[in-house]
C-alpha cells in the first residue's frame, strides 16, 4: 500500500524569499501598510516558486508545510490547538502574531535558539490544563495547493516528543517560564507528561492527510540527537509505536538532524515507520544496520554550511548505508533553512571562491546528482573507488593545509596570562578612578536611518569614503555629547560604522568574504547575512582603533573599546570545514588580541569584548561540552590576556541563556561582566552575584519600547545588591541599544544615572 520513498528530497527550504520578500510582506502587514490578502498572496507565491523550483532541478520528494509566517514551532503548537487563552482573537492570523510578537499588553511568548544554530524558535507553553484540539488548515492547504500546480508533497511536521520536550511549562502550573528547573513546575509536571493527548492529536491529523491521499509525512524529532532519559525513549517508543500502527496514515519519515540518534536510533528502529531521516554529515552512519527493513533518508548534503559538498565522500557513506540498511534515499542533512538561496547571485565574489559554494538551490543539485549515481550504481560498487565514466567534482582544499602549523596547544593550555584580579582590581581602581556604581552601556547606540542610508551610498559608490567618514564622526561626537549631558562614567563611541557586530570585523579581516544576497532568517522577518569565513584569517591593520581614539579625544571619561569575541564572529559565519573548529576560533582570537593590544597602546583603558554566541556553540550532547568549553574559554582569554593589569576587560553576554554555562563564563576572567538579566533576574542574580569580579546585570530591556522609570530602575539595583557587593556592581542596560530609538535611549538611560546616583548617595 505504501509507496516507497522517493529516491531524492530535502528536509526544508528557506521560505523568506530570495529577495526577503517575506519580510517585506510581514512588516508591512504588521504596520498596516497592506491587508491579510497582499500578506497571502506573497506568501503563496514564494511556496509557488520553491516548489517549482525545486521540482525543476530534478527533485523527486518535495516537501510541504515547510513555509512559515513566523516559525514552524509556533506553527505546530497552532496544529495542537495549544494556544494560551490570554492570546486569542476573532482573527486567526492577530492570535497567532500576539503569540510571535505579543500584543497591547500582553508579552510575547518566549523566544530561543534551535539547537546550536542561530535561528530562534517560539517556545509554546503547556500546561497540565491544555486543550488540545487539531487545526489540521495549514498543512492540508499547503498540500492541495502544490497539487493544483500539478505536485505531491509530503507535509512536514515538528514530531510530538520534540514539541513537547522543547515546550515549556505554562505559567500558573510552574513558577513561571524562568522556574528554577527548567520545564518543571512545582508539582512536577513537564509537558512531555502530556504526550498521550498530543500523539491523539497527531493520529488524528494523520488520519485526515491519509484521507487527503498524502503518500508520506515528515515528522522531525531534532530533540532525539541530544541526550535523553529513559524515560524520554520511552516517550519516542510510546508515540511512533502508537502512530504506526494507526489503520490509516501516510507512511512515516521521522527525521532526525544536527548529530547522531545514538540510543534513540535503536528505538525509533523497534517502532514501524517506514524511514528515519540520519544526519550523516555531523553523524555516523553507526547502527544503521538496525533500519533494514525500513528507508534511510540519507543526510549527506549538509543543509548547516554553505560549501559544495565532496560528492565522492557522499556517494561513499550512501553506499556504506545501504549495504547495512537496504533502502537508502538522498537528502540533506537538515532542512535547508539555514543556508541562503542561491550563490550564483554572488557575482560580486572571487571566483575561485564561489565555485566552492553551495547555497540551498545548489545543494538541491547535489542531492538530486547524488540519488542518479546512486541508482546507477550497483550495488556491490567498492567505496572509495572512483565511479566508471564520471569524474566528480571534488572540493578544491583552500591554501591553508600548507600553512606552517602554529604552536596552539601551547598556548591555549597557558593561556594564564594576567595577573591576579585582586591585583588588577586595584591598579584599575587608580587608573580609572570610578565612582561606586559605575554606568555604562553595552556599546551600540541608535542607528539612524540616516546612517544606514549613508551606509549604502558607500556601498553603491554614491558617496565618497571621506563624506562617509565625517558622519561618522559627526555620530560619534553627538553620542560622546550625549553620554557626558546624561552622567555616564564609562563611554562608548556608539558603533556607528558598524553595520553589524561580526560582519564588520569580516569585512576587515584576511579570510572573510561577504555577501551581497546570502540572508538567512534568525526569527520572524529577521533575517542575518553570514561572513563566509574561507580562508585564514589575519588582521592587515588595526580595524577598530581610530574611531575608539577619536571618541577618547573627545572627553576625559574612559571611553571602552568595543570588539567582537572569537567565538562569537565565527559562531555567526559560515565556516571552513577543512580545520578543527577550535583551530578557526583561535586564528580570530590572534586577530582580537593583535586589536585589543593596539587599542591599549593607542590609550585605551576599557576595552570589551563581547562573548554573546559562547552558549550557541556548546555541542548537544553533554560528553563534548566540556572540552568545547575549554577551549573556548581559552580562545578569550587569548584574545583578552595581552594587556597590561589597570587595563579593564569588560565582556557581554545575552539570550537570557547565561545560568547554563556559568562556570565557562566566570573563567572568562573578564574585569567585567555585563549580563541580559530581565527576562531572569532572580535566577540569574543567585548565580553570578558569585562572581568575584565586576558585574552588571542589565537594568534597561532594551528589547521592549518601554521606558523603565528611576524608581524602577532602583529597585533593581538594590535587589542586585543583596547579592553584589556595591564595590563590584555596575550599572548597564540589557545589550546594545542599537533598536531603540534615540528618544527612548535618552529617557530610559537618564533615569538609570539617576537611579546609580540615589543608590551612590545611600552607600556613602
Ligand atoms: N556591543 C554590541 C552592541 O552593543 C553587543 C551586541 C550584542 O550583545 N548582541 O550592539
Ligand atoms: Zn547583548
Amino acid at each position: 500500500m505504501t509507496s516507497s520513498f522517493p529516491a531524492s528530497t530535502v528536509l526544508g527550504y528557506p521560505r523568506i524569499g530570495p529577495d526577503r520578500e517575506l519580510k517585506r510582506a510581514l512588516e508591512s502587514y504588521w504596520e498596516g501598510r497592506s491587508g491579510r490578502a497582499d500578506l497571502e498572496e506573497t506568501a503563496r507565491r514564494l511556496r509557488e516558486d520553491t516548489w517549482r523550483r525545486l521540482a525543476a532541478l530534478g527533485l523527486e520528494g518535495l516537501p510541504s508545510n515547510t513555509f512559515s509566517y513566523y516559525d514552524q514551532v509556533l506553527d505546530t503548537a497552532v496544529l495542537l490547538g495549544a494556544v494560551p487563552g490570554r492570546y486569542r482573537h476573532d482573527d486567526d492570523l492577530a492570535t497567532y502574531f500576539a503569540m510571535a510578537r505579543g500584543a497591547e499588553g500582553i508579552a510575547p511568548l518566549r523566544m530561543t535558539k534551535w539547537f546550536d544554530t542561530n535561528y530562534h524558535y517560539i517556545v509554546p507553553e503547556i500546561g497540565p490544563d491544555t486543550v488540545f484540539s487539531l487545526d489540521a488548515a495549514k498543512p492540508l492547504a499547503e498540500v492541495r495547493e502544490a497539487r493544483a500546480l500539478g505536485l505531491e508533497t509530503r507535509p512536514v511536521l515538528i514530531g510530538p516528543v520534540t514539541f513537547l520536550l522543547l515546550s515549556q511549562a505554562a505559567p500558573g502550573n510552574a513558577d513561571g517560564p524562568d522556574s528554577p528547573d527548567g520545564p518543571h513546575s512545582p508539582d512536577g509536571f513537564t509537558p512531555l507528561d502530556r504526550l498521550d493527548d498530543v500523539v491523539e492529536v497527531y493520529a488524528r491529523l494523520l488520519g485526515e492527510l491519509a484521507a487527503e491521499g498524502v503518500g508520506w509525512v515528515q515528522l522531525d524529532e531534532p530533540a532525539l540527537v541530544a541526550d535523553r532519559t529513559p524515560a524520554e525513549l520511552a516517550a519516542v517508543e510510546a508515540a511512533y509505536g502508537r502512530l504506526g500502527r494507526l489503520e490509516h496514515r501516510p507512511a512515516l519519515l521521522v527525521a532526525s538532524y544536527f548529530g547522531d540518534l545514538g540510543d534513540a536510533l535503536p528505538v525509533l528502529a523497534g517502532t514501524p515507520v517506514e524511514a528515519v531521516g540520519l544526519d550523516l554529515v555531523r553523524g555516523t552512519a553507526q547502527g544503521v544496520d538496525a533500519l533494514a527493513g525500513k528507508t534511510v533518508v540519507a543526510g549527506v548534503v549538509s543543509g548547516r554550511d554553505v560549501w559544495r559538498a565532496d560528492l565522492d565522500r557522499a556517494l561513499a557513506t550512501l553506499h556504506a548505508a545501504r549495504e547495512r540498511a537496504g533502502r537508502v534515499a538522498v537528502s540533506t542533512s537538515c532542512s535547508l533553512l539555514h543556508v541562503p538561496y542561491d550563490a550564483e547571485r554572488e557575482t560580486g565574489l572571487d571566483p575561485a571562491l564561489r565555485e566552492r559554494l553551495a547555497f540551498a538551490e545548489q545543494k538541491v543539485a547535489e542531492v538530486v546528482e547524488l540519488a542518479t549515481l546512486l541508482t546507477a550504481a550497483p550495488d556491490s560498487h567498492l567505496p572509495g573507488r572512483p565511479l566508471p565514466g564520471r569524474s566528480l567534482p571534488g572540493r578544491p582544499l583552500p591554501g591553508p593545509a600548507a600553512a606552517p602549523e602554529r604552536p596552539r596547544t601551547s598556548r591555549a593550555c597557558t593561556a594564564e596570562g594576567r595577573a591576579p584580579y585582586a591585583v588588577r582590581a586595584v591598579a584599575q581602581a587608580e587608573h580609572l578612578k570610578l565612582p561606586l556604581l559605575p554606568v555604562t552601556t553595552i556599546g551600540s547606540f541608535p542607528q539612524t536611518g540616516e546612517l544606514r542610508r549613508a551606509r549604502a551610498a558607500l556601498a553603491a559608490g554614491e558617496i565618497g569614503e571621506a563624506a562617509y567618514e565625517s558622519m561618522v564622526r559627526a555620530e560619534i561626537e553627538q553620542v560622546i555629547a550625549l553620554q557626558e549631558r546624561l552622567g555616564l562614567d564609562v563611554l562608548v563611541h556608539g558603533e556607528p560604522e558598524r553595520n553589524d557586530m561580526v560582519q564588520y570585523f569580516a569585512e576587515h579581516l584576511d579570510g572573510f568574504a561577504v555577501t551581497r544576497h546570502g540572508w538567512v532568517q534568525s526569527y520572524g522577518s529577521r533575517c542575518t547575512r553570514p561572513p563566509l569565513l574561507h580562508g585564514d584569517v589575519r588582521r592587515p591593520e588595526p580595524i577598530t582603533v581610530r574611531w575608539a581614539r577619536y571618541a577618547q579625544s573627545l572627553t576625559s571619561k574612559p571611553v571602552k573599546g568595543m570588539l567582537t569575541g572569537p567565538v562569537t564572529i565565527v559562531a555567526w559565519s559560515f565556516v571552513r570545514d577543512d580545520l578543527p573548529l577550535r583551530e578557526v576560533v583561535f586564528q580570530v582570537a590572534d586577530a582580537v588580541r593583535e586589536e585589543v593590544g593596539d587599542l591599549e597602546e593607542a590609550g585605551v583603558r576599557v576595552i570589551q569584548v563581547d562573548e554573546p554566541a559562547l552558549r550557541e556553540l556548546v555541542p548537544l550532547r553533554r560528553a563534548e561540552q566540556a572540552a568545547y568549553l575549554e577551549w573556548a574559554v581559552a580562545a578569550y582569554r587569548w584574545a583578552t590576556s595581552g594587556v597590561s593589569e589597570h587595563t579593564q576587560i569588560h565582556t557581554h553576554l545575552c539570550y537570557s541563556d547565561a545560568d547554563e554555562i556559568l562556570a565557562a563564563i566566570d573563567a572568562l576572567d573578564a574585569d567585567v561582566t555585563s549580563i541580559e538579566s530581565a527576562r531572569s533576574r532572580g535566577r540569574l542574580l543567585g548565580a553570578v552575584g558569585a562572581f568575584p569580579r565586576g558585574l552588571g546585570p542589565g537594568v534597561y530591556d532594551i528589547h521592549s519600547p518601554r521606558v523603565p522609570g528611576a524608581g524602577e530602575v532602583e529597585r533593581l539595583l538594590t535587589e542586585a545588591l543583596r547579592t553584589v557587593p556595591a564595590e563590584r556592581l555596575w550599572v548597564n542596560p540589557d545589550c546594545g541599544l542599537k533598536t531603540r530609538s534615540y528618544e527612548q535611549v535618552e529617557a530610559a538611560l537618564a533615569h538609570v544615572v539617576e537611579a546609580a546616583a540615589r543608590l551612590r548617595e545611600r552607600h556613602a
